[in-house]
Order: structure tokens, then C-alpha cells, then sequence
């Protein structure tokens, strides 16, 4: 065949008529043609890794993510209920095949506002592990604005990519859980009197990441090695949820309720305050005014708070976990060939004394590793086969001396 009457196997167009013919066994492809069958396969393969993604992540309805966050996290119905929600929307958006109409699900990050110890992190790593994502941990307060010493808020993503085994696709549908959120806030409401540099440049920083862009980021993570390969990290499908204790927050939270109180005089009566719990009246302006810009606020839509542990919930978080600290030290002496048992009596010590020196959960740990550290230390050398505390046996363990300790480092 003459050159000028080679075709496109495919369109037919004549060889002039394209800007490129290339020749394969028994037929020919022009130009035009290679790039349509390009977008086919571009688009077949993001419709598969669609489909792996889905068959990976393990996404569950609400109600069972409820029920998964209920084995480890005790009480804090509200928060798990909340939190079971926006992971499932968050997950479905992400595995949502790609939009025909114009309706675009937005991200559903979300922020848990809460005193320390109450189970924030617990929250955000059950939930990392029920869906078997990365996770990754960081402090909002080791943030700085680039170029001040510190870290580089990109290292959140580093972070991450750590995480995820340095696999790019799996760490763009993480969790990152940004601990004290609140520390960052700029500490006047007005930012044109004191402006609170630090706080607010580092709000601005997350704000990039929470939005959902592309980011480079140095995959060793810190600035020491600028000749490194940056990873083009896309935030659009990494579920942010930030946690904080917000403290004196309930100030905010009251002098609002007392205005809205004033307002609206005829209901002030009706209304019943739980002043033990403020937090569970919070709304998204007491956030503002306690210093987050609102732009952060309107990238973390998803407010909920933690409930203070009372002694009841202190004492089931001893023992009613899947991991409980009980369960954990009946496996350890069970280890060396010996029964862990503990009174009723002494459980209840246990909780009374963190109760009483404001140790929270955190100090139920410590509390126990006072109390079993002799038994651990000499019972494996011995051919005793059994432990059993009692309310005196914990109360002998357990010297003033030993509790100030542990205060002194909770
Ligand atoms: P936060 O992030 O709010 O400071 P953490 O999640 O780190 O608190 O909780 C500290 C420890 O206390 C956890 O390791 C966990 O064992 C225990 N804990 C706290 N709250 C709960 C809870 N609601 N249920 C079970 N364990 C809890």
C-alpha cells in the first residue's frame, strides 16, 4: 500500500489526515486514537483501585462501628455515636464511584473537644483500627509556621506516610489525629490588637492540608535534607480529626448560655443546665471565641465533645475493655504459669485513689504498676501459682509517697 493511503485501523482516518501513524503487526493508530484509548484506561484503572480500595477497607454501617468503638471505649455514647456517622459518610464519599451529577459529598473531618485522659486518642485509634487505615499521631503544639524552628506542619504527612508503610495510596485514605488542637489558638479574639503569630500561622498551615490539596512532602520528614525527593501527598481523602481540652472553654460556653438566657427570659426557668458537664452545650462560635480562625472551624464541621470520667466509667475501663489493664495483667502472670485475681474491694480502691488525686484513666496504669510492680518482680522466681490483691495488700503497695510520684508525672 502507497504511504499516503495508510488508515487508522480504528477511526479510519487517512495517513495526512493525522499527525502521527504508528504501524503494529496488521494494522495501524493514529494520534487521535491513542489518546481516547488512554482516557479509557485511565478511567478503567480508577474505577478498579476504586474497587480494590473497597474490598481492602473494611467499612462498616454506623451501627457497627458503634459497636466496635463500644468493646473499647467505655461510655461516651454521644461522641461514638457522632464519630460512627462521620466515618461512615467520610469512607462512602471516598469510595463513591466518580460523580455524574454535580452533588459532591464534602469531607467530614472532624473535632472532639474534651479533657485529657477522657479517651480522644483511644477514639481516633479504634477507629483507625476497625477500618484498618494508617494512623498517625500529632501534636499540634511541635507545629510551627515554616521557617520557625520546629516542625513544618507537611511533617503531619510524613508522619503519615510512616504509617503507611511509605505506600502513597494507602496513606491518602488515612486518619491523622491532631492532638491539642487548642494550643494553637490565637489568644485574643480580636487579631487586630494582639496578633498571636505562632497560633495563627500554624491554624493557616492545617487549614492547606484540611482543605484537601496536593502537598509535597519530604518523605524523611525536617528540613536538614533539602536535596531529598519530595512525595506529592493528596489530602482530599485523609480524614482529619483534631482533639483538645479547650481549657476554660466553659467559661465561653456559660457567658453565651446566660446571654441566650436573657434573650429568651420567659424559657430561663425551664432550662436545665448540667453545670458539671458544659461541654455538651459547646457550639461552633465557642470555638472561635476561644482563638481558632474560622476557617479551621468550618474544615472540622464535625464538633462533638468527651464527658469527664466518673467513677463508675473509671472503674468499667478497668475491667470491661476488650484490652482492659485488668485483662492485660491476668495474661502476663498467666505467662509465667500464674492466676491473677483481684477483689472487688480493691478495684474500687484502685478508682477512689485516682478519683482522689485526679490521676483520670491514665493513672489507673500507673496506679496498678505500683500495686503489682513487687509481685511481677518476684513471683516468676518462686513456684507460686497464685495472686490474689486485696483492698490491704493494694493499700500496703501503695504509699503516699508512691501516689505523690505518680502525680508528679501524670
Ligand atoms: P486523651 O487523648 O483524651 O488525652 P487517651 O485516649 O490518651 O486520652 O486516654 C488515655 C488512656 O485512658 C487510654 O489509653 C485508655 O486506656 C484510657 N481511657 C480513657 N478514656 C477511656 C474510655 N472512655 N474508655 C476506655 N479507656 C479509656
Amino acid at each position: 500500500m502507497a504511504k499516503e493511503n495508510l488508515e487508522c485501523s480504528f477511526c479510519g482516518r487517512k495517513k495526512p489526515e493525522t499527525n502521527l501513524l504508528i504501524a503494529g503487526l496488521d494494522a495501524h493508530i493514529c494520534d487521535r486514537c491513542i489518546e481516547q484509548a488512554h482516557g479509557i484506561v485511565a478511567e478503567e484503572s480508577k474505577q478498579t483501585k476504586t474497587n480494590d480500595l473497597s474490598s481492602e477497607l473494611i467499612l462498616k454501617k454506623p451501627l457497627e462501628i458503634k459497636e466496635f468503638l463500644d468493646a473499647f471505649v467505655i461510655g461516651q455514647e454521644r461522641t461514638k455515636k457522632v464519630m460512627s456517622v462521620a466515618v461512615y459518610n467520610h469512607y462512602k464519599r471516598l469510595l463513591q464511584p466518580t460523580s455524574k451529577d454535580d452533588v459532591e459529598i464534602q469531607k467530614s473531618n472532624i473535632i472532639m473537644v474534651g479533657q485529657t485522659g477522657t479517651g480522644k486518642t483511644l477514639m481516633a485509634k479504634t477507629i483507625a483500627k476497625m477500618l484498618n487505615v494508617p494512623l498517625a499521631i500529632v501534636d499540634a503544639t511541635v507545629l510551627t509556621e515554616a521557617g520557625y524552628v520546629g516542625e513544618d506542619v507537611e511533617s503531619i504527612l510524613t508522619r503519615l506516610l510512616q504509617a503507611a508503610d511509605y505506600n502513597l495510596e494507602k496513606a491518602e485514605r488515612g486518619i491523622v489525629f491532631i492532638d491539642e488542637i487548642d494550643k494553637i489558638a490565637r489568644k485574643s479574639d480580636n487579631p487586630s490588637i494582639t496578633r498571636d503569630v505562632s497560633g495563627e500561622g500554624v491554624q493557616q498551615g492545617l487549614l492547606k492540608l484540611l482543605e484537601g490539596t496536593f502537598v509535597n512532602v519530604p518523605p524523611k520528614g525536617g528540613r536538614k535534607h533539602p536535596d531529598q525527593k519530595f512525595i506529592e501527598v493528596n489530602t482530599e481523602n485523609i480524614l482529619f480529626i483534631a482533639g483538645g481540652a479547650f481549657d476554660g472553654i466553659e467559661r465561653i460556653i456559660t457567658r453565651r448560655l446566660n446571654m441566650q438566657a436573657v434573650g429568651y427570659s420567659a424559657s430561663k426557668a425551664d432550662d436545665h443546665l448540667d453545670e458539671s458537664n458544659l461541654l455538651q452545650y459547646i457550639i461552633p462560635r465557642d470555638l472561635k471565641e476561644f482563638g481558632l480562625i474560622p476557617e479551621i472551624i468550618g474544615r472540622l464541621p464535625v464538633l462533638t465533645h468527651m464527658n469527664p470520667l466518673d467513677e463508675e466509667t473509671l472503674r468499667a475501663i478497668l475491667t470491661e475493655p476488650k484490652n482492659a489493664i485488668i485483662k492485660q495483667y491476668e495474661k502476663l502472670f498467666a505467662m509465667d504459669g500464674i492466676t491473677f485475681q483481684i477483689t472487688e474491694q480493691a478495684l474500687d480502691y484502685i478508682v477512689q485513689k485516682a478519683i482522689e488525686y485526679k490521676l483520670g484513666a491514665r493513672g489507673l496504669r500507673s496506679l496498678c504498676e505500683a500495686i503489682f510492680t513487687d509481685a511481677m518482680f518476684e513471683m516468676p522466681s518462686t513456684e507460686d501459682t497464685e495472686f490474689k490483691v486485696t483492698k490491704p495488700y493494694a493499700e500496703n503497695k501503695l504509699s503516699y509517697e508512691t501516689i505523690k510520684k505518680l502525680k508528679a508525672v501524670s
